[in-house]
């Protein structure tokens, strides 16, 4: 778990290098719903709507920022404002409406939260690796850390057999 949470972590990091130059882009979408998630330069996008157009599984995308595609058109990266530290919800609204739809919005999260949100496993579990490591060196208690040299079996503070030799 805290592997993949690492991995995990690491490709969002490889993400958040590649936002600043290109838009990756996901689209998801069951017959109820569309979920499209793209990267802005330092985050991630989430919108959802209800009703998709072409209701068909999952699409890939890549964009490279101010590079002409093979229709001659080009995508600038989005303004996005970081006053509330790269998070945000807005109301979605198709450039073809003149009010937001229904049940849509624009989730914005910044990578630098998701690469904290997944380091946190990684970091609890190696700082719990190197407590046992010391404690099994110093031949102390793995649960509470209390003195076993006197009683190596069972520890007499909190009753944890150490099922250690
Ligand atoms: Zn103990």
């Amino acid at each position: 778990m805290a592997v993949l949470s690492l991995l995990l972590c690491v490709s969002i990091g490889g993400l958040w290098v590649r936002s600043r130059r290109c838009l990756d882009y996901v689209s998801v979408a069951p017959a109820w719903r569309q979920f499209v998630c793209m990267t802005f330069p330092g985050g991630l996008k989430i919108s959802t709507w209800p009703d998709p157009v072409q209701p068909d599984g999952v699409q890939f995308a890549s964009y490279e920022y101010g590079v002409r595609n093979a229709y001659g058109g080009w995508v600038d990266p989005p303004a996005v404002s970081w006053s509330k530290l790269g998070f945000d919800v807005r109301p979605l609204q198709f450039s073809n409406q003149d009010k937001p739809a229904r049940d849509a919005v624009d989730l914005f999260v910044p990578f630098w939260f998701l690469a904290a949100m997944f380091l946190v496993l990684p970091v609890w579990r190696m700082v719990s690796l190197v407590r046992i490591r010391r404690r099994t060196r110093t031949h102390r208690c793995l649960k509470c850390g209390y003195d076993l040299r006197a009683t190596p079996d069972r520890c007499p503070e909190c009753g944890t057999a150490t099922g250690v030799e």
